[in-house]
């Protein structure tokens, strides 16, 4: 027989619990998981020689049993408005894309989920690449890991440039829960990243069950991509609605805010696109919709891309869905547009998925057929 080596463990991705437990299961103290996760995630180390605080006979045996290992950066790029993007490569050969977004002295990270998306959201340049790979509870924390990284970790100092987190990126976090779970611990531990609750939020565009789910595991923030205030029209925006309808999904969403307590409100996500859901009865369904659910709303004007068929509205009729909304006694914000010389805006994330169902490649197909009718008749 021959003895084939263990896989490594990759200690990247390990909350304290499951670090602690690492440790115990090859015969050394739980505590010992605290020094390395502190290694890893405070001093962006690697490499376990440089560990001074664990011995060498421990180092040996961690070398030979586990590694750090974060995903590959393919790119990192930094716009004039000091917004950054990275292209990270997965293991499985996608790219996906984590952007930091620095503003009125916060810094947002905007972390992806998942290569692709299955969920085929209408307006989506992600969803419209079809779905890949869920990333490993490694590669979503390994965004921060890069992201905290590129700003420099000063020893014994935790670097405070990232002082939110967005599961805004590439993905339905819910369709990756046993990933997108632990990376969130990881995030808010201590000897992780250290960010408050408040401030670690997950958006979704409504898997009704997995949220309730969530709420036994974790008290991060939520944020739901409502996107149209009626069935009929958020069926056709968010094709999942037709699984789980606005009633159940508002009502599963009060549930989980208000087991947070503390006055935590949902976040509502709304991506305005023009003619389509931005029209003054829209506000109207919304306000009457939204009544008795705590929230405050966040206006996305829709970032266009190639072939996406939609269009972003005039600065005026967004003015006037905000207006109207405030009105009503919401607290409403428009997402200013960061990082577009770096295609790094809503909805612009694209990566590189390998798409298992071909669907960009069909849809261009398609595309370039009815291009080719529309001339000929012309
Ligand atoms: N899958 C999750 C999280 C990732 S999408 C979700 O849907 O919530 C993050 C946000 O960007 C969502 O609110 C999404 O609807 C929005 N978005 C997607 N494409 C967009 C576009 N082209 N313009 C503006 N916002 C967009
Ligand atoms: Fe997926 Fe979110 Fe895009 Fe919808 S909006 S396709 S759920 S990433």
């Amino acid at each position: 027989m021959t003895d084939q080596a263990a896989p490594k463990v990759n200690l990247l991705g390990l909350t304290k619990p499951q670090i602690e437990d690492f440790f115990e299961s090859i015969g050394e103290k739980r505590f010992r998981g605290g020094q390395v996760m502190q290694w890893i995630h405070h001093f962006g180390v690697t490499d376990f020689a440089q560990m001074t605080n664990v011995g060498k006979a421990l180092r040996a045996k961690l070398e030979a049993r586990a590694e750090i290992r974060p995903p590959e950066v393919v790119s990192e790029d930094i716009s004039a408005d000091g917004t950054r993007k990275w292209v990270v490569r997965v293991a499985s050969g996608s790219c996906v894309e984590t952007v930091y977004i620095p503003q009125n002295g916060r810094g947002t990270l905007c972390v992806s989920s998942q290569a692709g998306c299955a969920l085929d959201c209408s307006f989506c340049s992600t969803g419209k690449q079809g779905f890949n790979s869920d990333l490993t509870s490694a590669e979503i924390i390994g965004q921060v890991w890069i992201a905290n990284q590129s700003f420099g970790t000063v020893p014994a100092k935790i670097d405070r440039a990232i002082t939110n987190v967005v599961m805004m990126g590439m993905g339905e976090p819910l369709l990756n829960f046993d990933n997108v779970v632990p990376a969130m611990q990881i995030m808010m531990e201590d000897l992780g990243y250290g960010i408050s609750k408040r401030k670690v939020t997950l958006s979704t565009s409504g898997v009704v069950p997995m949220i309730d789910k969530l709420a036994e595991h974790i008290d991060v923030s939520l944020a739901l991509s409502l996107h149209a205030p009626n069935d009929e029209l958020r069926n056709v925006l968010v094709p999942l609605n037709k699984k789980y309808p606005l009633d159940v999904l508002l009502e599963t969403c009060k549930r989980y805010v208000s087991r947070l307590g503390e006055k935590r409100v949902l976040t509502i996500e709304y991506t305005l696109l023009k003619d389509v859901n931005d029209q003054p009865e829209h506000a109207e369904q919304m306000i009457a919709l939204l009544r008795d659910v705590p929230c405050k709303i966040n206006l996305i004007p829709f970032n266009p891309f190639p072939h996406s068929g939609y269009e972003r509205p005039s600065n005026n009729a967004i003015r006037r869905f905000q207006d109207r909304l405030h009105q009503a006694g919401y607290n409403v914000t428009v997402r200013t547009t960061r990082g577009e010389d770096i295609d790094a805006a809503c909805g612009q994330l694209v990566g590189q998925v390998m798409d298992r169902t071909r669907r960009s490649e069909r849809y261009i197909a398609v595309r370039q057929l009815n291009d080719e009718a529309a001339s000929n008749r012309n």
